[in-house]
């Protein structure tokens, strides 16, 4: 079994040394556990934080733990009726190759395939940052048919969703993304009504172009310069999900990091709290997979993935993740 494990907090951008490849002992399962097999390991920006040795709103990842994250897995050895030989699952696996667990811990939720459903878009559109777009726009943002919605990291999983539904509810919707090749797609496949490229060095006007009614519904995936665009265009009464502000993330410990709330902190009314998935609409989440497969199998979702191959290229593939050079939902295939 190898495990991709934190060896030292990175200081900044991740280093050669931070996040190290071992080879660990699969735990025997006791009564009620299951040992599973991950097939595919999702990487999301969440995961740079919980480095740092900062309590956020979960604890951090302790020093020769493997790093967290959610997985596709099939159970391969069960000790448990919950859950039997040959079942699929996601699950809080960490980046490693087998993971023993209790059937019934938290966040296990069994797969029930849908056709026209692939297996890994359960940890993207169809699963945890889908059902965050979903949630966040939904119960935060609540669009209003005609309303001029803008989301930040546009082609990636949340932002996919979150255009997308919006779409589906009447609204205006303007992605912002980074190069030209994104903001065609999100606007060409995804079906957005314009998208803003914030590399191309003309973001304020550009926005402004683009929202020509102002912005009622700004969904916050990034921070930072994006959102000192959107400000001065957010009309009275705007909403603001504030879901992650990814820009921020590698920053080092001795930076001052300006987050959403800062900039935004002259707005009325100002966003209310940052939310998290993990800890709300928890009794919602197989319903809203439900709606969103759904949707994916009748081709009203559309996605795009971005694909490493192995364990050993998940460490690139994450650092790639946080300066945007994946495509869509960032995925490790590790087993078939
Ligand atoms: P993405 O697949 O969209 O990947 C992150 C993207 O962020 C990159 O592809 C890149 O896109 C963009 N990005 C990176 N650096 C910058 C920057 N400096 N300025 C602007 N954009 C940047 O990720 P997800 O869809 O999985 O997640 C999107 C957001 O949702 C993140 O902030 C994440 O933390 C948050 N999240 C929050 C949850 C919650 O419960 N609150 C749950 C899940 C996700 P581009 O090339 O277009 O810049």
């Amino acid at each position: 079994n190898r495990a991709i494990v934190l060896k030292q907090r990175p200081d900044g951008e991740i280093q050669e040394g931070d996040l190290v490849m071992e080879e660990r002992p699969v735990r025997e399962p006791q009564e009620g556990e299951v040992v599973a097999q991950v097939l595919w390991l999702s990487l999301d920006p969440y995961m740079r934080p919980r480095m740092n040795d900062a309590k956020g709103y979960m604890d951090p990842i302790k020093i020769g733990d493997p790093i967290v994250g959610e997985s596709v897995a099939r159970i391969v050895e069960s000790r448990s009726d919950k859950l039997k030989v040959g079942d699929l699952v996601t699950c809080y696996s960490g980046w490693q190759e087998y993971v023993t667990f209790p059937a019934d811990a938290p966040m296990v939720y069994k797969i029930e395939q849908k056709e026209g459903v692939p297996l890994q878009t359960y940890l993207g559109v169809a699963g945890m940052p889908g059902r965050t777009g979903y949630c966040g726009l939904t119960y935060v943002g609540k669009p209003q048919k005609g309303e001029t919605v803008v989301v930040s990291a546009a082609s990636g999983p949340v932002g996919t969703v979150v255009g997308q539904t919006a779409k589906t509810e009447g609204c205006h919707v303007v992605g912002v993304a980074g190069g030209p090749e994104k903001c065609s797609y999100v606007v060409d496949e995804l079906g957005f009504d314009a998208c803003v490229d914030y590399k191309a060095g003309n973001l304020e006007a550009d926005l402004k172009a683009a929202c020509p009614n102002g912005i009622d519904i700004y969904y916050e995936n990034v921070g930072g310069d994006v959102t000192r665009a959107v400000a001065p265009l957010l009309n009275p009464g705007a909403r603001v999900p504030i879901c992650g502000y990814v820009s921020a993330y590698n920053a080092k410990s001795t930076d001052k990091v300006e987050t959403p709330f800062d900039i935004l902190k002259r707005l009325d009314p100002v966003p209310e709290h940052r939310f998290f998935l993990v800890t709300e609409w928890q009794d919602r989440h197989q319903e809203i997979t439900n709606l969103l497969t759904d949707r994916i199998a009748s081709g009203e979702i559309k996605y795009r993935e971005t694909v490493a191959e192995g364990l050993e290229n998940a460490v690139e593939a994450f650092k790639g993740m946080l300066k945007g050079k994946n495509f869509g939902k960032q995925l490790v295939h590790i087993a078939d």
